[in-house]
């Protein structure tokens, strides 16, 4: 479908995807690589993205993020591999379609709005070509979507930072694109309107029903706004899931250590149970079946929630507190252990140990806990 056009509404394309009920794949990457020289920023990734979908890409920098989202943009060709759009083959298989003729929106991480057309004009930018009532329709429809019905009159330069995203992304979302790509749609606003902008993006993209792509390296961030969250490593698509999953079962040591503040602990598995440095774990607190890896050593995940300190006699401690970070409703202890092993354990503020106290650590998760063969 062209841009700068009035949509017509396009019929579903099947999707194979088995990881949800619905059935619309609107983007799908197929072994999509990228080569700058001899470096791949992204290798043979393969992902489809649903109709309404919010997917975010999450990685450490440099790992290719913004790469994958500039491939779907038009904006880099990859080197081999397929990308198609809502049915279209844009790019691999002798196609490529530039990226104006794609129908995908972008929001840029500075808004990039135009400085000398007010609100409802930079608004209407992307949909010149249509009919004058059916734009001011559409203008007045987004306006009402982002809250600003109050603001169509102003400049860019009398907004917020948090109404500037609102113009931003009421922009992007005039043409009513196929794809809306959002590169670190947060990291020009401060930290406080940032929690508050997350969840109004997330609103505002749901109730416009767009699939959309969102890239950063923010995890707290990542796990609140999106449907599914993919994680890239290295150029290496690692897990992708639903927030929930991905944090509670990570498939690879490196997504535990991404999300969440991991610590691992070293186990023996002695039959069906788990002799770690701590505590002795039995099979229900543990993720998944053991029965292969007896005799083996293996990492546990324990993150801060899953662990409680408790002051205690030197000779019976488990390690000694070496930090201590207050943050308002929670301390997090970094504990280091007898065996120079470091892990963190969440308190309430009320709960106030020294540097160097001497403590046993318990586990107390209430959930069974990931693991990782030792190499
Ligand atoms: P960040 O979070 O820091 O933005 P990122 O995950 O978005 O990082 P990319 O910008 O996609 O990472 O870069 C991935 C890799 O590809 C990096 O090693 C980068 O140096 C390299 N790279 C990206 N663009 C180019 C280019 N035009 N030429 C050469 N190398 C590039």
């Amino acid at each position: 479908m062209p841009r700068n056009e009035p949509p017509t509404t396009e019929p579903a394309t099947e999707s194979t995807d088995d990881h949800e009920e619905q059935t619309a794949a609107v983007l799908e990457l197929d072994g999509v690589t990228k080569e700058f020289g001899p470096e791949a920023a992204v290798e043979d990734l393969s992902l489809s993205v649903d109709e309404g979908e919010l997917l975010t890409f999450l990685g450490p920098s440099g790992c290719g993020k913004t790469t994958t989202l500039r491939l779907i943009a038009g904006l880099t060709e990859p080197t081999s591999g397929t990308i198609t759009i809502a049915g279209e083959t844009v790019a691999g298989d002798g196609h490529f379609v530039a990226p104006e003729d794609r129908d995908v929106g972008l929001v840029f991480q500075n808004f990039a709005l135009f400085p000398h057309l007010d609100v409802a004009e930079n608004i209407a930018f992307g949909i010149d070509s249509w009919a004058k009532a059916d734009r001011e329709d559409r203008v007045d429809e987004l306006l009402e979507l982002v809250g600003l019905e109050d603001h169509r009159e102003k400049m860019p330069s009398q907004l917020s930072g948090g109404q500037q995203q609102r113009v931003a992304l009421a922009r992007s979302l005039a043409p009513q694109p196929d794809v809306l790509l959002l590169d670190e749609p947060f990291s020009n606003l401060d930290i406080r309107l940032r929690v508050e902008m997350r969840e109004e993006v997330r609103r505002i993209l749901k109730e416009a029903g767009v699939t959309a792509i969102s890239v950063t390296h923010d995890q707290e961030e990542a796990l609140s706004i999106s449907d599914r969250v993919a994680i890239i490593n290295d150029g290496h698509l690692e897990q992708v899931g639903k927030p929930e999953t991905v944090f509670e079962n990570p498939e690879s040591k490196f997504v535990a250590s991404f999300l969440g503040r991991a610590s691992f602990l070293t186990g023996r598995v002695r039959g069906d149970i788990v002799e770690t440095t701590l505590d002795t774990l039995s099979t229900d607190q543990i993720n998944g079946p053991l029965s292969a890896y007896d005799g083996a050593r293996i990492d546990v995940l324990v993150r801060p929630d899953d662990l409680e300190a408790t002051p205690i006699d030197e000779s019976m401690a488990d390690g000694h507190i070496v930090h201590r970070q207050y943050n308002g409703p929670n301390f997090v202890y970094r504990v280091e252990l007898n065996d120079g092993g470091v892990v963190r354990c969440l308190h309430n503020h009320v709960k106030t140990f020294e540097h160097g106290q001497p403590v046993a650590v318990d586990i107390v998760a209430d959930h069974p806990l990931a693991w990782y063969p030792v190499d």
